[in-house]
C-alpha cells in the first residue's frame, strides 16, 4: 500500500512540476468538473500584491468548491525579491515569478492578471509606494482588470487600514481595490478603455481577514466572527482524490524561487472574509446571493442550460464522447446569444470540453524549440479522433501563410500523421515577456500596447488552426505550436515554439570595475539565430573612454553557435562611470539585445530578450591590506566583487577557521544573514575575535534580528533591529567625520552616496556597547534618525565593524562610492600596502 501510494505520489508531482508544457491529457472525472464549472455562471477576483500574496486555499475553494471562476490580480510580479533557485533577478525573477503564478494557477484552477505596477523592493507605507508607482496607471489597470473579468466579487487580501503596519505594496492593493471598486462602473473614469470594454459593477467587496492581521492565533480565537463569512478550505474533492488544502498547498509550492515548497494540508479548517462595500448579505452566507449564477442569467441562455444541466445530472463517465452531439447543439445555441462577454468566456470553456469529450488529440510540433524570421521550418501535425462521432478535418491553416485543405474523415483512434514545412513570416514578433519590451521607470513597467495590458505573458504568435467539422457544424481548435521531443533520462520534454532574433550579443561581465587606468580586455558573445549570418560588431561606450578595436567582423555559419570576441577597454584617467553595450550590424538591420533562457522543471521554458548593456566603472580607490577571507551566509557576490578592484579573496568554511589559517588574512569579511544560516559559526566566533584582537579586521553584514544561530555576534555586547532604510536617496550624516573610516585612504563625501539603489541599508542594529562609534545617521522620511548602520569597535590591535549598509546590493550594480567606503572599512588601522601574497588554495 504504501508503494503504490508512494508512486502515486511521484505520478502527481511529475505531471504537476516536472513537464510544465505537456498538454493536459484529462480524465472523465476532469471533464465532469470542467461542465459542472460550464454552468456556474458567476467570478471572483482576489487582489493583492505580489506573488506568494495569494491565499491559495480560498481561490482553489472559489474555483473548485464554488465552481466560479476565479482570477488573482498581483499588482507586481515580484522583481524585488530573491532567487532561493537560481542566478536571475529583478526582471528575470519577475519573469520567473510570473510562471510561478501561472503553475499555481493550473494547479488551483484560477487565472492570472497583473498590472503595470512593478515591485522595487520594500516599502514602508502606501503614500511612498505610490509615490513610486504611478498611481493613475495602476488604478487605471486595476479598474480595467475588474471592467474585462467582470467579477460579481472582489476579495482582498489585505486590509486597507492597516498603512505603515506591512508593506506599502499590500495596503495600497487594498486601497487601489476599493476605488476601483466604484470607479470601474463610472463612465467618466478612464473612458479610453469603454472603446474595447464595458462598465462593470461588482456586487460585492470582502477583505480576506486572518488571524496575522489580529496579532496571532489566540487574539484571533477572541474575536467576535457572527459578521464574518467562514468556508470550511478543507473540504475533499472525490473527483481528484485530494482535499481543497492539499490542493492549494500543491499551488502554493510552486513558488519555488521564494523557498515556498511545503508539506500538504488536510481535513477541516476555515477562512474568514469580512464585509467591505456593495450590497449587503442578508444574513445567508452564500456571497452570490442575489446574483442568479444559471445559465438563465444571459439572454437565450435557458435552453443553453436545459441541454448542459441534463449532461451534468446524467453524465457518462465511460464514455463522454456520447455527449458531444448535445454539446454541439449548445456550442451552436451559445453563438447566438448577444451576450459577448459570456459567449466568449463559454465558448472557450465548451470547445475544450468538446474536445475532451471526443478525445481529441490536435497537436503542432516543430523540430526546433526555436526559429527566426523568414526561416522555413517543418511541423509534424497529429490528429487523432478517439471516438466513433463523425468528425472531419476539414483545413489547417495560420494567420499567416499555412492554407492546407484536407477533408479527412478521422475515423476512430486512426491516427493521422503529417508533415509541412512552413516558412516564418518576417513580421513575426520575437517571443519575449511584453512588459520588459521597453525601458520603464523604477516603479512601472512600460506597456505600448493596451491590448496587453493586464495580461500574464505575451500570447503565443505562431499557432495552427485545425477547422474540424463535428456534427456538420465547424468548430476551429487553435493550438500552439510546441516542440515535442524526448530525452533519454528523462522522458517525454515539451517546450513552448520561440521566434528569436536572427542575432543577440552580451558582454559576459555585467559590470565592470576599473581601479586604476589601466586598459582591460573585455569579452562580447554573439549567437547566432540562424545559418550563415556575418556583420560586424561595435561596441558603444561613454565619449571619454575608448574601446578598440572599432569595429570586428562576426562570421557563424550555423545556428545557434557563439562566436566570442575581445576588445579592449581604455578607462578615463578620472573616476567616471557609464554603460558599454555591443551593436551587432547585419546588413542594413542593427540589433543591441542579448537572450537570455530561463529553464527550470516547474515552469515552462522562457526566453527573455533585454537591451544587452554592462556597467562599467573608473573607480578612483586606494586600499591598504590584500588577503580577504570570505565566509558565506545566504549568498551574496561580495566576494567577486571585491575581487574585482583587486583584492585577493578566499571563501572559507566554518571548518577552515584556525588560527593558522586566519594569520593569512589581513581581514575576514563574512557574507549576509552568515548568522542566520551557518550553525556552525557559533563554534568559531571566539577565534575570530582573537583574530582581530591580533590586528585583523573583521567585516560582518546584516543578519535578521530573528533565528540569530551564533550566542554572539561581535566582541561587545549589540542588539540588532528591524530598523532599516528603504530610500535609497535618504541623506546621510556623519556623525564622526574625522573617523579614520570617512577618510582614510579614500575621503568620503557625500558624492560616495548618490547612485545607491534599492535602499540604504536593513536590520540596523539599534543599541551597542560604548567600544563602538557609530559612523553614520540615515533614516527615511518621517522617522527618528536610525545610526546603526555602520558600527567600529577597536578590539585588541584590529577592528570588529558591524554594518547593515547594503553592499551586497550596492556592489553588483556598481556604486563606486560603495567600494570606496568598504575599501576605507576593510583599511582601517592598517600601514602601507603589503606586497600582495599568493594564496595556497
Ligand atoms: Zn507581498
Amino acid at each position: 500500500m504504501y508503494k503504490h501510494l508512494l508512486s502515486l505520489f511521484i505520478c502527481l508531482f511529475a505531471v504537476l512540476f516536472t513537464n510544465a508544457q505537456k498538454p493536459k491529457a484529462p480524465s472523465s472525472s476532469e471533464i465532469y468538473e470542467s461542465i459542472q464549472k460550464l454552468n456556474f455562471l458567476g467570478s471572483v477576483l482576489y487582489v493583492a500584491a505580489h506573488p506568494d500574496d495569494e491565499n491559495t486555499r480560498l481561490i482553489a475553494y472559489m474555483s473548485n468548491q464554488i465552481k466560479a471562476r476565479t482570477a488573482y490580480l498581483s499588482l507586481t510580479r515580484g522583481d524585488g525579491g530573491q532567487n532561493l533557485i537560481g542566478p536571475e533577478i529583478r526582471e528575470l525573477l519577475g519573469v520567473i515569478r510570473t510562471q510561478e503564478l501561472l503553475a499555481a494557477r493550473r494547479v488551483d484552477g484560477g487565472e492570472q492578471l497583473f498590472t503595470r505596477a512593478n515591485d522595487f523592493g520594500y516599502s514602508k507605507h502606501p503614500d511612498e509606494t505610490l509615490q513610486i508607482w504611478d498611481k493613475d496607471q495602476v488604478l487605471s489597470d486595476v479598474v480595467l482588470a475588474i471592467r474585462q473579468f467582470k467579477p460579481d466579487i472582489i476579495i482582498n487580501r489585505f486590509d486597507e487600514k492597516r498603512a505603515g503596519k506591512t508593506h506599502g505594496h499590500h495596503t495600497t492593493s487594498a486601497i487601489l481595490s476599493i476605488e476601483a471598486f466604484d470607479l470601474a462602473n463610472n463612465e467618466n473614469a478612464y473612458p479610453i478603455q469603454l472603446n474595447k470594454t464595458e462598465l462593470w459593477q461588482p456586487k460585492r467587496l470582502f477583505y480576506n481577514t486572518s488571524s496575522w492581521r489580529y496579532g496571532g492565533q489566540e487574539a484571533f480565537d477572541k474575536v467576535d466572527k457572527s459578521n464574518m463569512i467562514t468556508f470550511d478550505i478543507g473540504t475533499y474533492y472525490p473527483t481528484k482524490g485530494l482535499s481543497n488544502n492539499e490542493l492549494a498547498d500543491l499551488a502554493r509550492s510552486q513558488h519555488l524561487c521564494q523557498g515556498f515548497g511545503r508539506l500538504s494540508q488536510r481535513g477541516s479548517d476555515d477562512e474568514y472574509i469580512d464585509f467591505l462595500k456593495g450590497e449587503p448579505l442578508n444574513g445567508s452566507n452564500n456571497i452570490f446571493e442575489g446574483i442568479d449564477t444559471s445559465w438563465n442569467r444571459v439572454n437565450g441562455g435557458e435552453a443553453i442550460g436545459t441541454i448542459l444541466n441534463t449532461i451534468e445530472d446524467n453524465f457518462n463517465f465511460k464514455n463522454p464522447s456520447t455527449h458531444v452531439p448535445q454539446l454541439v447543439e449548445a456550442y451552436k445555441l451559445l453563438q447566438r446569444i448577444d451576450n459577448q462577454h459570456w459567449k466568449t468566456q463559454k465558448t472557450k470553456e465548451l470547445k475544450a470540453i468538446i474536445e475532451m469529450c471526443a478525445g481529441l488529440y490536435l497537436e503542432a510540433s516543430a523540430e526546433t524549440n526555436w526559429a527566426t524570421q523568414n526561416e522555413t521550418i517543418k511541423l509534424n501535425l497529429e490528429v487523432l479522433n478517439r471516438s466513433d462521432l463523425p468528425i472531419v478535418l476539414e483545413s489547417l491553416n495560420n494567420a499567416s501563410n499555412l492554407n492546407i485543405s484536407k477533408g479527412i474523415t478521422l475515423k476512430n483512434n486512426v491516427k493521422y500523421n503529417f508533415s509541412e514545412v512552413v516558412k516564418i513570416p518576417n513580421n513575426a514578433e520575437p517571443s519575449t515577456p511584453y512588459w520588459l519590451n521597453e525601458k520603464g521607470s523604477l516603479g512601472m513597467y512600460k506597456v505600448d500596447d493596451t491590448n496587453l495590458i493586464g495580461k500574464p505573458e505575451t500570447p503565443r504568435v505562431y499557432n495552427i488552426d485545425f477547422n474540424v467539422l463535428i456534427n456538420n457544424t465547424p468548430i476551429t481548435f487553435t493550438k500552439p505550436v510546441i516542440q515535442r521531443f524526448a530525452k533519454p533520462d528523462k522522458g517525454e520534454l515539451y517546450r513552448p515554439f520561440e521566434i528569436i532574433p536572427e542575432v543577440s550579443a552580451k558582454i559576459t561581465e555585467k559590470v565592470i570595475i576599473l581601479n586604476n587606468d589601466q586598459q582591460r580586455d573585455i569579452t562580447v558573445v554573439v549567437k547566432s539565430g540562424r545559418d550563415n549570418l556575418e556583420g560586424d560588431v561595435e561596441v558603444c561606450h561613454p565619449n571619454n573612454w575608448s574601446i578598440l578595436p572599432k569595429k570586428q567582423k562576426v562570421t557563424i555559419a550555423n545556428k545557434g553557435e557563439e562566436q566570442i570576441l575581445t576588445f579592449t577597454v581604455i578607462p578615463p584617467k578620472e573616476q567616471s562611470e557609464g554603460f558599454i553595450g555591443p551593436i551587432v550590424h547585419i546588413g542594413d538591420k542593427s540589433y543591441t539585445k542579448e537572450l537570455i533562457a530561463i529553464d527550470y522543471d516547474h515552469i515552462p521554458f522562457q526566453t527573455v530578450l533585454l537591451p544587452s548593456e554592462s556597467k562599467i566603472v573608473r573607480l578612483d580607490i586606494k586600499k591598504r591590506g590584500n588577503n580577504i577571507a570570505y565566509i558565506q551566509g545566504a549568498g551574496d557576490v561580495v566576494p567577486e566583487s571585491l575581487e574585482q578592484i583587486g583584492y585577493n579573496v578566499r571563501i572559507i568554511s566554518p571548518d577552515d577557521i584556525t588560527e593558522e589559517t586566519l594569520s593569512n588574512f589581513d581581514a575576514v569579511v563574512v557574507g549576509i544573514r552568515a548568522y542566520n544560516t551557518v550553525e556552525d559559526l557559533n563554534f568559531k566566533q571566539q577565534l575570530l575575535f582573537d583574530f582581530v584582537a591580533n590586528g585583523g579586521n573583521m567585516v560582518v553584514q546584516y543578519n535578521t534580528s530573528h533565528r540569530v544561530k551564533v550566542d554572539q555576534i561581535a566582541p561587545y555586547s549589540l542588539n540588532l533591529s528591524r530598523d532599516r532604510v528603504t530610500d535609497e536617496q535618504a541623506k546621510v550624516n556623519f556623525l564622526n567625520p574625522n573617523h579614520e573610516v570617512l577618510n582614510s585612504p579614500n575621503k568620503i563625501t557625500q558624492n560616495d552616496f548618490e547612485g545607491w539603489t534599492q535602499e540604504r541599508g536593513l536590520y540596523f542594529p539599534d543599541s551597542w556597547d560604548k567600544a563602538f562609534t557609530p559612523i553614520l545617521s540615515m533614516s527615511d522620511k518621517g522617522e527618528s534618525a536610525k545610526p546603526g548602520s555602520l558600527l567600529v569597535a577597536q578590539h585588541g590591535k584590529g577592528y570588529y565593524i558591524y554594518t547593515g549598509l547594503s553592499f551586497f546590493r550596492e556592489f553588483p550594480a556598481g556604486v563606486s562610492g560603495a567600494y570606496r567606503l568598504f575599501a576605507n572599512i576593510l583599511s582601517l588601522g592598517k600601514e602601507d600596502i603589503k606586497q600582495p601574497v599568493k594564496l595556497n588554495d
